[in-house]
């Protein structure tokens, strides 16, 4: 593939937070988080994707601790003592930051958890699409945001016979099936057309004409791109939670996506844009089959 010589400029940012930055997230905020007792809670807005349940809230998290952080496709999983999970969605536009106890208030802001350590982790998100949820941890697989979810691509298990299987019966794009969360939890349209594209397979192939060895050969792209942009976002910033608000994206080097017209990197063929559904898709015809 294709990549940007060492310091050019990067060549796109994702518009919204997909699984890489939530990993990214995660990994950076576990350090201020873990073993930290809740203080306070403070709920300015309760305006999201769905509404944040302040009543349970404010009964419910001050005095607990906080265990692990973990993630299910774009959900960042924050465990607590006594069986609860508190559930961040960043949705479009969320950010989830730790900021010292001065920091004053910022627009937007949800939700405001204060942490023993004086720290304050926030939630802020001006379009509210996100999401803030407390779920009993033990009653999370069967809740009704993650019982659909299908393989999480960098967990151990997914290889190309997880895919393979989950696609039997299965008819249509081996793109859309990349993307729809049943099948595959976490893959949005950049990584999908970037892991096609290292794979070698057309978007448009349908998931019924992929032999074992292309799924195998699929599976080990999708988790390549992951891989890649969760590097890259842990170079690109040190601290994502440095309590400056910063962060939340961060810029990847991309082989085709949004290059429609350039030249491929693996065989010097155009790369071209499809809309699939209705999405743009990026793709090269001359090495994707
Ligand atoms: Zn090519």
């Amino acid at each position: 593939m294709t990549r940007d010589p060492p310091g050019a400029m990067p060549h796109i940012l994702p518009p919204m937070p997909e699984l890489p930055e939530v990993e990214v997230l995660r990994r950076s905020l576990r350090r201020h988080l873990v073993g930290q007792r809740i203080e306070a809670v403070d709920i300015r807005d309760s305006r999201l994707r769905e509404p944040l349940d302040e009543a349970l809230f404010r009964a419910e998290l001050p005095g607990r601790t906080i265990l692990e952080l973990a993630r299910r496709a774009k959900y960042l999983l924050i465990a607590l003592d006594g069986d609860r999970t508190l559930v961040v969605h960043l949705g479009m536009s969320g950010r989830l930051t730790v900021s010292s106890a001065s920091a004053p208030a910022e627009p937007h802001e949800h939700l405001m958890i204060r942490l023993a350590s004086g720290k304050r982790l926030k939630l802020r998100d001006p379009r509210r699409f996100g999401l803030a949820l407390l779920l009993p941890t033990s009653e999370m697989r069967g809740d009704r945001h993650f019982r659909h979810l299908g393989l999480e691509p960098l967990e151990d298990e997914f290889d190309g016979a997880a895919l393979r299987r989950v696609a039997t019966g299965r008819r249509g794009p081996v793109k859309t099936f990349l993307m729809d969360a049943r099948a595959v939890a976490g893959v949005g349209n950049i990584y999908a057309s970037e892991a096609l594209h290292r794979a070698a397979i057309h978007p448009q192939r349908s998931v019924a004409r992929i032999s074992a060895q292309r799924w195998n050969d699929l599976a080990e792209a999708v988790r390549e791109v992951l891989q890649d942009a969760i590097r890259a976002g842990g170079t690109t910033l040190n601290d994502f939670a440095d309590g400056q608000g910063r962060g939340g994206y961060f810029q990847v080097s991309l082989a085709v996506y949004d290059r429609a017209g350039e030249e491929c990197g693996r065989c010097g063929g155009t790369i071209r844009r499809r809309v699939m559904a209705g999405r743009s898709t990026y793709y090269c015809p001359g090495c994707q089959r």
